[in-house]
């Protein structure tokens, strides 16, 4: 599986803290990141990490891109909800892919564990064979 992870400033260290405690089952699966998202979990944790862009240089959009060409399998996307972002309709775009896409997306720490674990679990295995007929 593919996971890409994405935070906000504010919500930087609760993710790099997530993946710290989710370290062996991450290590397990590809992961791709924005920029700084990326540096900061890959130098707390030793994960190896695929960055792209930094969130306002475009990352946003490259994973973006990797979530419309059915690349990314879960989506980790730590959002601040308080502060409003310069580039929030980028934020609004990603998600709106997701659900385009079936990708699921946790935007707080207790959905992303609860997929974390589900994944674990092998309750995901389907997005590997595509999504299922409804
Ligand atoms: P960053 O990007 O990981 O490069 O900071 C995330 C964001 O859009 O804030």
């Amino acid at each position: 599986m593919t996971i890409a992870l994405i935070a906000h400033d504010s919500k930087k260290e609760l993710m790099v803290q997530f993946c710290i405690a989710y370290c062996g089952i991450l290590s397990r699966n590809n992961l791709c990141a924005t920029g700084t998202t990326g540096k900061l979990v890959s130098e707390s944790t030793g994960l190896n990490i695929k960055r792209y862009l930094s969130g306002s240089q475009g990352g946003d959009q490259q994973i973006s891109s990797r979530i419309s060409c059915g690349e990314i399998d879960i989506l980790l996307f730590f959002r601040d909800p308080i502060t409003p972002k310069a580039n929030e309709p980028n934020d609004i775009e990603l998600l709106r892919l997701c659900d385009v896409h079936n990708v699921p997306v946790a935007t707080n720490i207790a959905t992303a564990e609860a997929l974390i674990l589900a994944l674990e679990r092998g309750d995901l295995d389907w997005r590997a064979y595509g999504t299922p007929e409804l």
